[in-house]
C-alpha cells in the first residue's frame, strides 16, 4: 500500500539538469551566468545583520518589490517575488488550476508546467508549435476550455522569440489567464511589458537565476496588474523568500549597470558561438536567450557524451521530437572557445 496520493504515486516528476559532483565539468546544461553575481550582492550578503535572522522576513519582499519596481517603471503592487521563478510557477497553479481544471502550454517547451499541472490535478493541454518553433496558427482557438496558459519567451529549449503582435492578439483573445514566461527575456530584443496595463488576463514571470547570475539564491518575480497579485499573494508561502535572498536580489536588481554589461558580453558570445558552430556543421536554430538549440552534425546523443568526457555538461533531450537536438548554454569567452575547440576535435574524429 502506498500512502501517497495514486496519481503523485503514478507521475514522474521534474528532472532538474544534472548538477555535477566530483570532476570538475564546465556547466553549460542549465543556463546558468558564467559570471559571479555582482560585488553589489556580495556585500549586500557580508553586511547582512546577521542576527535579524532569528525574525522572519519581510513576508512581502518590500525591498525586492521595491528595487524591481525602480527598474522596471510598475507600481510594487503590482510585483509579487517568489523563492526562484519555479516557486511563482506553482502559486499560479495553486491560484488559478482547481482539481480538473484545464492547463495549456505549447510543446516543446519547458517541462516544469506539465508536473505542476498533476500536482493540482490539472488536465493538460499541450499545443504543438510548428516545425520552425514558431506560433501554431488559431492558438486561442486551440487552448480554448483551458484556465491557464503558459508561453515561454524566449522559449525553452528552442531559444526563438514567438512573434509579439501573435502573442497580444492571444491575450485578447483568450478567454484564462496568460503567463508569459519571460525567464530568458533579458538576453532579446524586446519584452511583453507593454502589454501588462493593456489586459486584465495577463502575468509575466521573471528570474535572477540566469541574467543577474543568482541561481543559487533563488528569487524569481511576476508582474501583473493588482487584482491578479494580490490573489496571488493569498496562496503563497507566508515567507517565501528567505532574507539573505531578499538582500542579494534587491543588490542585484539596483546594480543594473553590472547587469546590463554582462548580459550584453553574453549576447555577444551567442552571436558567436552561433556562427563557429554552423561553420561546424551544426544546425542552430534563431536564439534569443542564454543557449543555443541546435542539430549536431553527428548522433546528437553521442555527441552530448563526447562532450561531457571532455569536461562539458549540455544538455540532451530524450524528448520525442527533438531528440536529435542539443541546448547549449553560452558560458564565459573562453569556456566557448575551448568548448568549440574540443567540438571541432570531436567531429573529426567521428567523420
Ligand atoms: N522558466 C523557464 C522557462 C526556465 O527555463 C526556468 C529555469 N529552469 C525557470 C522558469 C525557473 O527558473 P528559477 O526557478 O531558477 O527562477
Amino acid at each position: 500500500m502506498s500512502y501517497f496520493r495514486s496519481d503523485i504515486e503514478a507521475m514522474k516528476g521534474y528532472t532538474p539538469g544534472e548538477q555535477p559532483k566530483g570532476r570538475v565539468l564546465v556547466k553549460l546544461n542549465t543556463n546558468e551566468n558564467p559570471f559571479p553575481p555582482s560585488p553589489k550582492v556580495i556585500d549586500a550578503i557580508r553586511n547582512y545583520p546577521f542576527e535579524e535572522l532569528r525574525k522572519y522576513p519581510a513576508p512581502y519582499s518590500d525591498s525586492v518589490r521595491e528595487a524591481a519596481s525602480k527598474v522596471y517603471n510598475i507600481p510594487a503592487d503590482q510585483i509579487i517575488a517568489g523563492n526562484g521563478s519555479d516557486d511563482i510557477l506553482t502559486i499560479l497553479f495553486r491560484s488559478f488550476v482547481a482539481e480538473g481544471n484545464s492547463v495549456g502550454w505549447l510543446n516543446p517547451s519547458y517541462s516544469l508546467y506539465p508536473v505542476l499541472a498533476n500536482i493540482q490535478g490539472g488536465e493538460h493541454l499541450t499545443i504543438d508549435l510548428k516545425e520552425d518553433f514558431s506560433l501554431p496558427e488559431n492558438l486561442a482557438e486551440k487552448a480554448k476550455g483551458s484556465k491557464l496558459f503558459f508561453i515561454t519567451r524566449p522559449n525553452a529549449p528552442t531559444g526563438n522569440a514567438f512573434e509579439k503582435e501573435r502573442l497580444r492578439q492571444f491575450v485578447a483573445d483568450y478567454d484564462g489567464v496568460v503567463v508569459i514566461d519571460e525567464a530568458y527575456a533579458d538576453f532579446c530584443t524586446d519584452n511583453c511589458f507593454d502589454m501588462i496595463d493593456e489586459f486584465p488576463n495577463l502575468i509575466i514571470t521573471r528570474t535572477l537565476s540566469k541574467s543577474y547570475s543568482l541561481a543559487g539564491i533563488r528569487a524569481g518575480l511576476a508582474f501583473s496588474n493588482k487584482n491578479l497579485i494580490q490573489g496571488m499573494h493569498k496562496v503563497r508561502d507566508s515567507y517565501n523568500v528567505n532574507g539573505l535572498s531578499q538582500a542579494a536580489a534587491t543588490a542585484a536588481l539596483l546594480d543594473q549597470e553590472y547587469f546590463l554589461a554582462n548580459t550584453a558580453i553574453i549576447i555577444k558570445t551567442r552571436e558567436s558561438v552561433e556562427k563557429t558552430l554552423k561553420n561546424l556543421g551544426f544546425d542552430v536554430k534563431p536564439s534569443e536567450a542564454n543557449f543555443l538549440f541546435c542539430i549536431p552534425p553527428m548522433d546528437a546523443e553521442k555527441y552530448t557524451h563526447a562532450v561531457k568526457e571532455g569536461g562539458f555538461l549540455i544538455r540532451y533531450f530524450k524528448t520525442t521530437g527533438i531528440d536529435n537536438y542539443v541546448r547549449i548554454s553560452i558560458g564565459s569567452e573562453n569556456e566557448m572557445d575551448e568548448f568549440l575547440s574540443l567540438t571541432a576535435t570531436i567531429l573529426k574524429d567521428n567523420k
